[in-house]
């Protein structure tokens, strides 16, 4: 395909899509249908014939999924955790082990302990940032290193090019979480990952209107794999979820640049800022430098004067909106402690009480740094 050639701002409107066959619509109409009309049996058209197997408009979403991140194969699911649950019990079978990020997301920490150790699935939580513990970690059962970068809410960076040469080692695959970054910033497959985990929900979406999820692969083989669970499992996306999707995507390209811009300037703010500590944003780790082309629109710090601190900050806001979830056009704020990570508490993934999340949306970055200023005091 010509698609593989163009820039990715290209590719975000235009990969793998092509006008709707029959009316010549710009952009695929919303499939809403269960089910297709069969010339004779067996006589399907254009091979629809039930849309959990397939839809028009997820097709659409998929082909471009795969286009963003140079897959051979999009996938896309009702939530990311549909998602994730789907690859891993493809890749995975009962009595394999499997290395995750010390501060996964919490989601995925949680299918991991509540759901998938019950069915037999063994797991190993390692700073990733630290190689040395991740080839420490692995085992003969090891089939895969689950791997996410930057980390939420601490933004850690692991080495995706370094985990894909350890897993080659050990005759496992590399997963990585690409949600935070996006493929505008980070393309894992390029360095070595073998699968793309995404939430759509949040950068590709990108408009706080939908939840969704997503798969790319880099190999053909796998991608057919994951779609016969796709459709064995059911975790589809439907077609209006995935025709929002689609649409975020047309500009994330843009959407991103303007994230990176306005959260340069928060950090550059809060790093000068008295009643802040610790500002977390990938900026200058050396890792991130080299396999990201920005560092995204999330940015995290702690407030001096601990936990009650923070929580006031949360509370002062107004154009940061007191919310969970991330990556839309919105500026969000929330405290990981109490909110997004609370169930991590007594766990190796807490996560610091007096820690601030910000989301950083694409407002005008004047009332953006105004905002943050008057709520830190
Ligand atoms: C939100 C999120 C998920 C889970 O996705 P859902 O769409 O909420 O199911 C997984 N990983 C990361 C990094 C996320 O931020």
């Amino acid at each position: 395909m010509a698609d593989e050639a163009w820039g990715f701002d290209t590719r975000v409107i235009h990969g793998g899509q092509q006008a709707d066959p029959r009316t010549g619509a710009v952009v695929p109409p919303i499939y809403q249908v269960s089910t297709y009309k069969q010339d004779g049996v067996g006589g399907t058209r254009a091979g629809y014939e039930y849309s959990r197997s397939a839809n028009p408009t997820r097709d659409a979403l998929e082909a471009n999924l795969a286009s963003l991140e140079g897959g051979a194969r999009g996938l896309a699911f009702a939530s990311g955790l549909a998602a994730e649950d789907t690859l891993l019990r493809t890749i995975c079978k009962p009595g394999d082990h499997v290395v995750i990020p010390g501060d996964a997301y919490g989601g995925t920490y949680r299918l991991f302990a509540n759901v998938l150790e019950r069915w037999g699935l063994d797991y190993t939580p390692v700073d990733q940032h630290e190689l040395d513990e991740v080839r420490k970690a692995i085992r003969p059962t090891t089939t895969l290193i689950w791997c996410e970068t930057p980390t939420n809410p601490l933004l850690n960076v692991a080495d995706i090019a370094a985990l894909a040469g350890i897993a080659r080692d050990s005759d496992a695959k590399v997963v990585v979480d690409n949600t935070f970054a996006s493929p505008a910033l980070q393309q894992p497959l390029e360095l070595g990952a073998d699968v793309v985990v995404h939430s759509t929900t949040k950068y590709l979406g990108g408009h706080s209107d939908v939840v969704g999820g997503a798969l790319i692969t880099r190999d053909a083989d796998l991608g057919e794999r994951l779609a016969y669970h796709q459709n064995a499992m059911g975790g589809v996306s439907g077609p209006f979820d995935a025709w929002l999707v689609l649409r975020g995507i047309k500009t994330l390209a843009i959407r991103m640049q303007r994230h990176c811009d306005n959260a340069e300037r928060v950090v550059a703010m809060l790093r000068e800022h008295d009643a802040v500590i610790d500002v977390r944003y990938p900026d200058s780790n050396e890792v991130a430098r080299k396999q990201m082309a920005r560092f995204g629109g999330m940015v995290s710090f702690r407030a001096r004067g601990g936990e009650q601190h923070a929580l006031d900050i949360c509370a002062r806001t107004r154009i940061f909106t007191l919310a969970e979830s991330l990556g839309g056009v919105e500026s969000l704020i929330e405290h990981p402690g109490r909110m997004t990570h609370a169930s991590a508490a007594g766990s190796t993934l807490e996560v610091p009480s007096d820690l601030v999340r910000l989301s950083v949306g694409i407002e005008d970055p004047k009332d953006l740094l105004a905002d943050l200023r008057s709520a830190l005091g």
